[in-house]
């Protein structure tokens, strides 16, 4: 039995069985780790010392019977925009690079709580802003099919560390599409939750109104078990939704019959690979001939989305940054001049250009005068884009379309242009913005050998048919990780 190609839950079901010690698989996790880090750099911090004792300590409470859950004994990793006590969260930035938190995300100690030994924290775009995984004080992360192309971003390094086999499933985080275009570049599966249905309490801030933590995992069974872990109404988070049902693996079966999806004809325009749409719409065929009715329809305002999220984002990021200034934690200039000049130089040395780029794009957006004129007008698009979403699922239980544009683009190529590199989130923004969940699953590769990823996006609270959708799906093919081809 080959230990590293289990799914999260085939691997807690066997040390449940005694066929499997937790040790060994965290030992195994760490192996790989050691063999092929040096390539794909997923990680920004590996806690070798703290896994193995963990694993020791999580092994004696399956023993004793006092942890039963699917995910128990698992290795995982967590990109490190989120606070983990006594373990280094750097958001990839210089800013926070000596941050030990002093408490841990909900989202992660409701993982904690379930049994997983936490592997180390994964690399990211600084402060989750890009698509790449480039804008990284730590180097960037390589995608395990082909090192010479780019993860994705900004969970680049969670979905890298998934498909390469260097822990069992991640966590990821979403704003605009940070979770589902990675997941796309990467082979694997990730869920966006419906807004509020994940804890952002000890996520670090970037769109608060448009973050969202989610699963990134081999497939939609291990994706729908995280989600029911993660899940949960936490008072420390006022966005946070009590919600009626959280039983997300209810919705993995294999039946489709009857199910109406949309497919955006707006989503199948200029800019889209042929090799991706021909996999999509292949996709839906699959679906089609499992009993799903299949429909195309006009979403419109889609190239609205872009300029609305951009703007969203940015002024909720020069709010949510304000806080690095060297004063309370982080990074601070070793050299300055009084207060102000000590706030300018740790800012200016600590933010790397995308994120600087981003401060100055939110701050002007707010500004008086301008507040109106982009602000505002950017909330009025999310309005109507929100408007069109609920039109949409009057008619449909789910819409269909690509993630990305492209599969992953050359590690060099995307950074100089940012405008480009923005409106390859054409896909997956338009859900932030309306708060939607949303699932990519790889769904084929291209004539280069790198992924493909099918997104299917629901109403607000029905994850259940995006995963039926996703789970009906994935057993018409079987998974294949970058070392299987
Ligand atoms: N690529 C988008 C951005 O740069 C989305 C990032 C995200 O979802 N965190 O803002």
């Amino acid at each position: 039995m080959d230990l590293l190609s289990l799914t999260a839950v085939e691997l807690s079901k066997k040390i449940k069985a005694k066929e499997v010690t937790v040790i060994e698989a965290t030992k195994a996790v760490l192996n790989q780790i050691d063999k092929i880090e040096d390539k794909i750099n997923s990680y920004v911090t590996v806690d070798k010392e703290g896994a193995i004792k963990r694993a020791e300590e999580v092994q004696k409470l399956i023993d004793d019977g006092s942890l039963t859950g699917p995910l128990a004994g698992v290795p995982v990793a967590i990109k490190d925009n989120m606070c983990t006590s006594g373990m280094l969260t750097t958001c990839s930035s210089k800013i926070l690079e000596n941050f030990y938190p002093t408490y841990t995300a909900e989202a992660v100690l409701n993982l904690e709580k379930a049994g997983v030994v936490i592997i180390g924290k994964t690399n990211m775009d600084e402060f989750a802003m890009g698509s790449t995984t480039e804008t990284s004080a730590y180097g960037p992360t390589k995608n395990p099919w082909n090192t010479e192309h780019v993860p994705g971003g900004s969970s680049g390094g969670s979905c890298s560390a998934v498909s390469a086999n260097e822990c069992f499933f991640a966590l990821g985080s979403d704003t605009g599409g940070s979770i589902r275009q990675p997941s796309s570049f990467c082979g694997v599966t990730g869920i966006k939750p419906t807004y509020g249905t994940v804890s952002r309490y000890g996520l670090i801030a970037y769109g608060s109104s448009l973050d969202q933590i989610g699963p990134v995992a081999k497939d939609v069974t291990d994706c729908a078990t995280i989600l029911e872990t993660i899940a949960s109404y936490d008072k420390k988070d006022s966005t946070s939704v009590a919600r009626e049902d959280y039983n997300f693996t209810e919705a993995l079966v294999d039946d489709v019959t009857g199910m109406k999806i949309g497919i955006p004809k707006d989503y199948f325009g200029e800019g889209l690979e042929s090799e991706v749409k021909e996999a999509v719409l292949a996709a839906a065929k699959e679906l089609e001939k499992k009993g799903a009715i299949i429909e195309e329809f006009d979403l419109r305002l889609v190239d609205y989305a872009i300029p609305a999220y951009y703007v969203i984002a940015a002024a909720e990021a020069s709010s949510n940054l304000a806080r690095f200034d060297g004063v309370k934690y982080g990074y601070r200039s070793e050299d300055y001049n009084g207060l102000h000049n000590m706030y300018k130089k740790t800012r200016s040395e600590g933010f790397g250009p995308e994120v600087k780029r981003r401060i100055m794009l939110g701050s002007f957006v707010l500004s008086s005068g301008y507040y109106d004129a982009y602000y505002l007008k950017a909330l009025r698009t999310k309005a109507l884009i929100k408007q069109e979403f609920d039109k949409a699922f009057e008619k449909y239980d789910v819409i269909l379309g690509p993630a990305a544009p492209t599969t992953a683009p050359k590690i060099g190529d995307s950074l100089s242009d940012p405008i480009k590199m923005y409106l390859g989130d054409i896909y997956t923004i338009s859900v932030n913005l309306a708060g939607l969940p949303g699932i990519s699953v790889p769904c084929g590769v291209d004539s280069k050998g790198l992924p493909i990823g099918l997104q299917l996006i629901g109403d607000c609270f029905k994850e259940k048919n995006i995963i039926r959708a996703a789970y009906a799906f994935e057993q018409t093919r079987s998974y294949t990780g970058p070392f299987d081809k």
